[in-house]
């Protein structure tokens, strides 16, 4: 297990670069998660027809239903948080989380969907000439957003805490589906400028094909909530990211219709 001693200081010094912090919230397999053992049934009495289509709703536009997975199953790979959302439970934490074959500043440990599909994106961004990419930041604890949060509004207070860190239960980096990317050699780690870096470009253009969502655009700060943060990306795996890209939506509040969440609360 990591020592979570060792993440505190990258991970302080990540989120006051990152002002206004990141949000976690897990998803779950419905989808996508690994349903074959490869071993064959005995019984069969487990067969492998798929999932019967459900009824179509008035969330469906065209042939995508929206209504799919839960935006609010923390386990569900559409989980939507944000100021307004936390997890639920606040101190939700993945069941499936791996170690993320990557290279990477800080430990590299993500849902094992998830992590597949950042291999998968960091190997097709190499080979197709936007440079070699790492992992910044990726699964962050309850306990760990807590200790960081408290330990902002011990030394800035509050008001200040919450420009600088994600409270916790509200970080979408506890869902073990969001990763923070930086650039090999480092340049422009947790900047904006990593937006015009030939590696933020290319996953800004391409990260949809791998089920990934820039979840931080810059004009869409009053939605979301967090500034604009080029190297932040959440899996929401390939067919809601395809859709999104294929409408020109770029942040899951717009898409599902939910309120902007500029701010807390409380
Ligand atoms: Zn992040």
């Amino acid at each position: 297990m990591v020592n979570p001693r060792r993440i505190l200081v990258p991970l302080a010094l990540a989120l006051m670069v990152a002002a206004g912090g990141t949000a976690c919230a897990p998803v779950r397999s419905a989808i996508a998660g690994p349903t074959s053992s490869g071993a064959p049934s005995p019984s069969a009495t487990v067969t492998s027809t798929p999932t019967p289509t459900p009824p179509p709703t008035s969330t469906t536009t065209g042939d995508f239903d929206k209504a799919a997975l839960s935006t609010t199953d923390p386990t569900s790979y559409w989980v939507i948080v944000n100021k307004l959302r936390p997890l639920s439970p606040v101190s939700y934490a993945p069941s499936d989380l791996v170690t993320v074959p990557v290279a990477h500043d800080n430990p590299a440990v993500m849902r094992s969907t998830a992590a597949a599909a950042l291999v998968q994106m960091f190997a097709a961004g190499a080979a197709e000439g936007a440079g070699e990419m790492q992992v910044q930041s990726t699964y962050r604890s309850y306990p760990v957003q807590r200790r960081v949060y408290n330990g902002w509004v011990s030394s800035r207070g509050q008001a200040q805490a919450d420009k600088q860190s994600a409270r916790p239960g509200f970080s979408e980096h506890q869902t073990g589906l969001a990763v923070d990317i930086s650039t090999v050699p480092l340049k422009c780690a947790l900047g904006a400028c990593f937006g015009t870096t030939p590696q933020g470009e290319w996953l800004a253009a391409n990260a949809w094909r791998f089920g990934y969502l820039l979840r931080y655009p810059a004009d869409k700060t009053t939605i979301t909530g967090y500034e604009y943060e080029p190297w932040h990306f959440r899996y929401i795996g390939i067919p809601l990211a395809t859709e999104l890209h294929k409408e020109g939506v770029e942040t899951l509040e717009e898409f599902f219709g939910l309120p902007a969440a500029p701010d807390y609360a409380h």
